[in-house]
């Protein structure tokens, strides 16, 4: 079911500009234009990560150059780099952290599976502990990858039902997407 949204320029006697939309399409232009990602930078993916909000590449132009340290201010877990099993409860545990809704970015190879750490310490993918919405591939991905992948998430947050997610929890049936590296 949806919902109508309107609403009515004050001012004008008698009436005014009405816009009409649904409640998920206004939801979530708000939510993907002010995303706030949580950097979770572990390695080397995380200079590049930086490099995104420099000005040759400007994160801001999307609404994303608010980066929050910590995890309850954030909706956007940007992980950067390689996860071991040390690190990997602390990632978890600032994952549970964040308020919904939320979402994670795999940047890079070895967030996304380990890359070519095939060793005892080392995670083989992010999401053995939280659930990732967009995968960026490259060792290291340029900013531009990363751009391109959060532009993705863009796309993934405005297909989302967010209105029923309000009342019965967010929908989980929306598969991950990945992004190529640029
Ligand atoms: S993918 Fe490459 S650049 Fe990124 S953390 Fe792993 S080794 Fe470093």
């Amino acid at each position: 079911m949806n919902f109508i949204v309107s609403a009515a320029a004050r001012g004008a006697k008698g009436g005014g500009d009405v816009v009409v939309s649904r409640a998920d399409a206004v939801i979530n232009w708000v939510r993907k234009h002010s995303v706030w990602p949580f950097p979770m930078g572990l390695s080397c993916c995380a200079i590049e990560l930086m490099g995104s909000g420099g000005s040759r590449f400007d994160i801001s132009r999307f609404g994303m150059e608010v980066m929050r340290f910590s995890p309850r201010q954030s909706d956007c877990m940007v992980i950067a780099g390689t996860i071991t099993y040390k690190m990997a409860e602390t990632v978890r545990r600032l994952y549970d952290q964040m308020p919904e809704p939320k979402w994670v970015v795999a940047m890079g190879a070895c967030a996304s599976s380990g890359g070519m750490f095939r060793t005892y310490s080392v995670l083989q993918g992010a999401d053995q502990i939280v659930p990732v919405d967009v995968y960026i591939s490259g060792c290291p991905p340029k900013p531009e990858a990363l751009l391109d992948g959060m532009m993705r998430l863009q796309e993934r947050i405005g297909r989302e039902r967010s209105r029923r997610a309000l009342f019965e929890g967010r929908d989980a049936e929306t598969p991950p997407v990945a992004a190529a590296a640029a």
